[in-house]
């Protein structure tokens, strides 16, 4: 079975609420990709926290008109600077410890205003001071989306600081202090905290599973529309190009060359009496013998701008865009060269057979010409059939042979004049 035919591990992840965390890769990939988001949702609570201090400052006023410079201080002074000061810190990433303390202080700052003014009024009551502090502590653990570990630590320390100015409140005022309230109190919102930060962790990460999991799945359509458009286009023979991705290459490079005003040359390659390897060897080794002569086409052809097809049967085809009647005609005696200069070709060292192939070569400017894509492979089919006609093993442009038209392929290739 195929990579990708098994499921992926991720649907096998089972998260719950008290046991969150995932499998260490995708733990820090989580981390990674939710840290900013989980930041920002963070500054928009201390935004919040911004509009809760100016209500408790308003409140503060109203109930100890005494100490209003006191409460000035403590709100201005101090739990709104800070509150500024950290919404502006998170808004980059931070190391870990940093960000910790960059969320713990507000809430802390303004659990500290709140409460020390309430120890100050004159109706400072034991209960009610509890009541502000169990909302402060829910407000902090639940809906501030900290990790579970720094929520725990922020919920402790604030019940040891509004424990702290509750016993400051108490001293002052001589005021009862219900020590089972104050712990059962403290351990409800503890748990509602806990409980309600774990079901959001786990929440969280399954967004995360379902989200890579959809990612994953269209990686892999992805993959494998490309995949099958590759098999579509290729020659399962001899992995070149098939006949269907030639008409449609054929279509465009035309249409680029007319654009362009350069001209486009058609390479026609047939093997020359492979009628009769089959004959003799066998259809596998007329097979083996197409594969290498297919190999020994691209191999002889310009890497990337060639396109290199298997036009049929025995036959290939090869367009080079921007190459003139010359550089044409030189490609066309290179892969003829080759073939016929590698005796062994295909046949295994045991039975030395030369393979050789006739080319027709065709050339034109679709820019400067009524004909169409058509004309140019049936004027290198043409030239072909006259290579065949001629005796095989050469290359023929225009019903003459390649070295008559151009005067460089002579001197580049002197074997074409030896077979000719
Ligand atoms: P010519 O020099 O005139 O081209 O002669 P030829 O024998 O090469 O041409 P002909 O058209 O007579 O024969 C082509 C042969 O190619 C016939 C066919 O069986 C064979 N052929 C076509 N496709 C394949 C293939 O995929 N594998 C094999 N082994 N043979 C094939
Ligand atoms: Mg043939
Ligand atoms: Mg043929």
């Amino acid at each position: 079975m195929d990579q990708r035919d098994r499921p992926s591990p991720i649907e096998n992840i089972r998260i719950s609420w008290w046991r969150w965390r995932l499998p260490r890769a995708l733990e820090a990939q989580f981390q990674r990709e939710t840290n900013a988001e989980r930041n920002r949702r963070i500054r928009w609570w201390h935004g919040i926290g911004v509009v809760v201090n100016c209500i408790n400052f308003l409140l503060a006023l109203w109930s100890v008109p005494e100490h209003w410079q006191l409460s000035v201080l403590l709100y201005f002074g101090f739990a709104m600077p800070i509150l500024f000061v950290s919404r502006h810190l998170l808004a980059a990433p931070l190391p870990r410890w940093q960000e910790m303390v960059a969320s713990f202080l507000p809430p802390l700052a303004t659990q500290l205003a709140l409460l020390t003014v309430f120890a100050l009024s004159p109706a400072f009551e034991f209960p009610h001071s509890m009541s502000l502090l169990a909302v402060v502590v829910i407000w902090i653990g639940a809906p501030i989306p900290l990790r579970v570990p720094e929520a725990v630590l922020l919920v402790a320390l604030t019940l040891l600081l509004g424990g702290a100015i509750n016993v400051v409140g108490v001293l002052l005022h001589d005021a009862p202090f219900a020590y089972p309230q104050f712990i059962v109190g403290s351990l409800v919102v503890i748990a509602v905290s806990l409980v309600n930060r774990l079901e959001s962790e786990r929440r969280n990460r399954q967004t995360f599973l379902s989200g890579l999991l959809l990612r994953r799945r269209a990686e892999e359509l992805e993959h494998a529309n490309a995949q099958l458009e590759i098999r579509s286009n290729t020659d399962a023979l001899t992995g070149l190009h098939n006949r269907r991705f030639f008409e449609e290459r054929l279509a465009a490079l035309w249409e680029q060359s007319a654009l362009t005003a350069a001209p486009l040359a058609a390479l026609m390659i047939d093997i020359d009496h492979f009628k009769k390897i089959n004959d003799t060897l066998g259809h596998q080794e007329g097979d083996r013998c197409l594969a290498a002569v297919a190999r020994e086409i691209k191999r002889s052809t310009r890497h990337e701008q060639d396109f290199v097809a298997r036009y049929g049967g025995e036959e290939f085809v090869v367009l080079m865009a921007a190459a003139n009647e010359a550089e044409a005609c030189a490609s066309a005696e290179r892969i003829r060269s080759r073939i016929a200069e590698s005796p062994m070709l295909g046949f295994g060292p045991s039975r030395p057979q030369s393979v050789t192939v006739s080319v027709g070569v065709a050339v034109m400017n679709p820019a400067t010409t009524d004909a169409t894509a058509t004309a140019l492979i049936a004027a290198a089919d043409l030239a072909l059939l006259s290579a065949k006609r001629t005796g095989r093993n050469r290359i023929m442009m225009g019903g003459e042979p390649a070295e008559a038209r151009t005067g460089a392929l002579v001197t580049l290739v002197p074997s074409l004049r030896r077979s000719a």
